[in-house]
């Protein structure tokens, strides 16, 4: 997981400068495991951060996914791309009815990057990998409006 101060390290090194709204975007992506697209982050920092852009928002993570540092997930169901903080090995599962993104830790991921890093002869600097289907509160709900 990253924390916000390499995050900030990271986008010194591209050059970028440290704003307090660049600053306020790592520290709420070091400190959120929820996934967010660029508008979730813009709509919750924007109340104590009045000067922040959504431009600006979008560009930060843009750079950050550029380096590495952050991963696109990609768009949930909803059309919007999505960012993952945590660059560790895991498992994105996405719910397509409500855009609920959570992270299921796999033991066998190790097994799988070895092999692939076996197979391939790329050198690996990180895996996304994701399972999309209905998470358990639309289960319940999908089923409570069938008359079940
Ligand atoms: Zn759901």
């Amino acid at each position: 997981m990253n924390t916000v101060q390499n995050l900030i390290d990271i986008l010194k090194q591209a050059g970028m400068r440290i704003t307090p709204q660049r600053r306020a975007i790592c520290a709420y992506l070091a400190e959120n495991d929820n996934h967010p697209t660029a508008a979730m982050i813009y709509d919750d920092l924007k109340a104590e951060m009045p000067s922040l852009s959504l431009m600006t928002v979008y560009n930060t993570l843009n750079t950050l996914a550029n380096l590495g540092a952050i991963h696109v997930i990609g768009q949930a169901g909803d059309d919007t791309v999505h960012y993952d903080a945590d660059t560790e090995p895991h498992i994105n599962v996405i719910c397509i009815n409500c855009q609920k993104i959570v992270d299921v830790p796999s033991e066998h991921l190790v097994e799988i990057r070895q092999d692939i890093d076996r197979q391939s002869g790329y050198r690996l600097i990180g895996s996304r990998l994701s399972f999309y289907g209905l998470c358990p509160d639309c289960q319940a709900k999908a089923e409570s409006s069938s008359g079940h």
